[in-house]
């Protein structure tokens, strides 16, 4: 906490001027950045180089006076000369926030890099440190945004009012806000004319205030294996718009973190630091809070439709006739497969790939899995790990070959990745052990042919190997 040097705001410039000292490249960057603004540009310097043509800026060409900064917000100083040394001397005395180009410790604030959708702005600020890696943010956020997104913002802005006095509940206006920036009519209504993208953008109002708060939904989200980029686009974004993050406990937080920051979270692993919801609990609750109106992120590891419960959560829905979605997630065993570099079906080796739980396996799964195994598909074995050396007897006691491949990944698609490779027989002889976290475990010859024993590789990636 507390470790900002600098404050991010937005400044006032409007009716002002902004001066900038200097007549080379570094001046010209700063005129690039600073006409952005409606504020008057001033260029000052005994010798302008650079060519401002196109700019709407006025360059003069002459010496500095203490007064070229009456009614100044801002000053630039872009040069090194008598000129420059006075400008500053002057800003500071007169309480102007002054900018040094390239000598930070001179600066009174720094400019960060900027999205600009006008209304809307996004800077990116490294409190000057990192410049290049600001940039690079900047041009992600660049291409996540329509070029037609501040005309949006400056609708939404435009009927700030309205939307106050029909919807009287936050929750319900936010709703209205996100509907109107991700509405596509909008979008291309507002690039064609202000006017069609406000008869739009009025129409939806009309709309969300006759359903009033309206019907909640629960969407089944796949979070994936436990990192934040694993997570897809859509999961993002649906947890952007949730009221509520219903989660478990398999999934870690920097990924519920993911989720909007005042949505309230519960997590269903830990009731209170207690014991656990039960699965009739948390179908109650899910049906609960849908029946509010809210928009519930119902977050589970991996994809939702395996091994998640999901089957009984659906009824529920369904039964009380809430809408839902699903979006798929990163499977636990898919990540397992990538961080190993291991095909999980193999051109004239594995035909199929079986995604099973090896809790509470029965002897006739152990008799299909056996099978399976030996006519050479690869099977991922889920919830497992405790059973693990139980689970290769066994399969051999089924008639698997002992010297079938074997693979474990504990914490697949996490940085903490841990992997144990062998053999039916081996696993089933000697006690392993394995990391903390959940595993994948892969029986069949497709584990052969991936980078399990290639340490150093996966050890540069920065995964460890057991
Ligand atoms: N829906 C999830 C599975 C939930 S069942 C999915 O599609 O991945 C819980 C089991 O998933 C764990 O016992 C473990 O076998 C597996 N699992 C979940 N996350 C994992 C991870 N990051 N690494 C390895 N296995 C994982």
């Amino acid at each position: 906490m507390g470790a900002l040097n600098t404050f991010p705001l937005s400044y006032k410039v409007e009716g002002k001027r902004i001066v900038i000292i200097g007549g080379g490249d570094e001046a010209l960057n700063k005129a690039r950045l600073v006409t952005k603004t409606t504020a008057e540009v001033v260029i000052i310097s005994r010798q302008i180089e650079a060519d401002f043509t196109g700019f709407d800026v006025q360059a003069l060409e002459r010496a500095f006076e203490p007064s070229d900064l009456d009614g100044a917000a801002l000053v630039f100083v872009a040069e090194e000369s008598a000129d420059a040394d006075l400008a500053k001397h002057e800003a500071r005395s007169r309480n102007i926030p002054l900018n040094v180009v390239d000598v930070p410790p001179e600066c009174d604030f720094y400019t960060p890099s900027i999205v600009e959708r006008a209304p809307l702005t996004i800077a990116i600020s490294s409190e000057g440190k990192a410049p290049v890696l600001a940039r690079l943010v900047r041009a992600r956020i660049e291409a996540m945004l329509p070029p037609g997104f501040g005309k949006i913002a400056s609708l939404a802005g435009g009927l700030r009012e309205r939307v106050e006095n029909l919807i009287h509940d936050g929750a319900g206006r936010r709703r209205f806000y996100e509907a109107l920036v991700t509405s596509p009519r909008i979008e291309t209504a507002a690039s064609q004319s202000a006017a069609a993208g406000l008869h739009e953008a009025e129409a939806l109002l009309e709309q969300h205030v006759a359903q009033g708060a309206g019907q909640g939904v629960v969407w089944l989200i796949g979070a994936g294996p436990g990192s934040e980029d694993l997570l897809t686009l859509r999961a993002q974004r649906l947890l952007q718009e949730a009221d509520v993050i219903v989660h478990d406990q398999l999934v870690p937080a920097v990924v519920v973190d993911m989720g909007r920051r005042d949505a309230e979270r519960i997590d269903v692993g830990k009731a209170k630091g207690h014991h656990s919801f039960s699965q009739a609990q948390i179908n109650t609750l899910i049906v609960r809070l849908a029946s509010e109106g809210k928009r519930v992120a119902r977050l589970k590891s991996g994809d939702p439709m395996v091994f998640g419960r999901a089957g009984e959560e659906l009824d529920a829905l369904r039964k009380a006739g809430i809408d839902y979605r699903i979006v798929p997630g990163v499977s636990a065993a898919l990540a397992a497969a990538a961080d190993t570099a291991t095909p999980v079906t193999l051109r004239n080796v594995s035909s199929g790939f079986v995604m099973a739980t090896a809790h509470g396996a029965n002897d006739q799964d152990l008799d299909h899995w056996a099978a399976l195994a030996k006519a050479g598909l690869t099977l991922a074995l889920y919830m497992g790990k405790s059973v693990a050396a139980e689970v290769a007897k066994r399969l051999v006691d089924h008639g698997a070959d002992p010297l079938t491949p074997i693979g474990i990944v504990v914490n697949a698609g996490r940085a903490n990745v841990s992997t144990h490779v062998g053999t039916l027989r081996s696993l089933s002889e000697r006690a392993v052990q394995f990391a903390d976290g959940p595993a994948i475990i892969f029986v069949g010859p497709a584990i052969a042919s991936g980078d399990w024993a290639d340490g150093a590789r996966l050890a540069a990636q920065g995964f460890k190997v057991a």
